[in-house]
């Protein structure tokens, strides 16, 4: 990226600002600012949420404990901590397709998920998502039988959502690390489905 400050949005400007303040004043370790940057672009991310559906997959008795208690179901896979604290799990049917969205900002289940992608924090995402799912779906290349109701859910501070996507057909002899290989980070958030292998 460029240093010129003017390529800059105004949020990146004022998240800098803040930064420099902050270490001048001694109050943030640069240091630590980057590793916990670098534990959420690397070490957190969407393969925790794959490893959550793929054990509710082959699990009923883990499935149901996540679609009662989230929160408690996701922590006793180790994935715990800011912006996953509260955890609801909406799980699509033949019946019903769930999709993800915060309206009001960017809010997303970091623990299980990593960092949000830009599409999800855009402006058009969040309207249309609301306004128009099918549309939005169409566009990630997702065709949702008009006999399946839609969902949507928005997201907030309190509650964070993940979608428990449908399991493939053919997939009855995969492992569970097999699994938790076929579903993307995009499935969980509702766009997409999962193919089959
Ligand atoms: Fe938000």
């Amino acid at each position: 990226m460029s240093d010129d400050h003017s390529h800059l949005s105004e949020t990146e400007l004022r998240v800098r600002s803040l930064e420099s303040l902050l270490v001048d004043k001694g109050m943030v370790d640069p240091s630590a600012l980057d590793a916990l940057i670098q534990t959420y672009e690397e070490k957190i991310g969407p393969q925790n949420g794959a490893r959550v559906v793929a054990r509710a997959w082959s699990e009923p008795d883990y499935k149901a404990w996540l679609l009662a208690d989230a929160s408690a179901a996701i922590a006793d896979m180790g994935y715990t901590g800011r912006q996953g604290e509260h955890m609801y799990v909406v799980e699509n049917t033949r019946q019903t397709h769930n999709l993800v969205v915060c309206t009001l900002c960017s809010c997303y289940p970091w623990p299980v998920l990593g960092l949000p992608p830009t599409w999800y924090k855009s402006a058009p995402y969040r309207a249309r998502a609301v306004i128009d799912p099918r549309g939005v779906l169409a566009e990630f290349g997702t065709e949702v039988g008009a006999d399946v109701a839609v969902r949507v859910w928005d997201s907030t501070a309190e509650l964070r959502y993940l979608v428990l996507p449908q399991r493939p057909n053919d997939t009855d002899e995969m492992s569970k690390d097999e699994l938790a290989g076929l579903v993307t980070r995009n499935s969980m958030i509702g766009v997409e489905v999962v193919g089959a292998p």
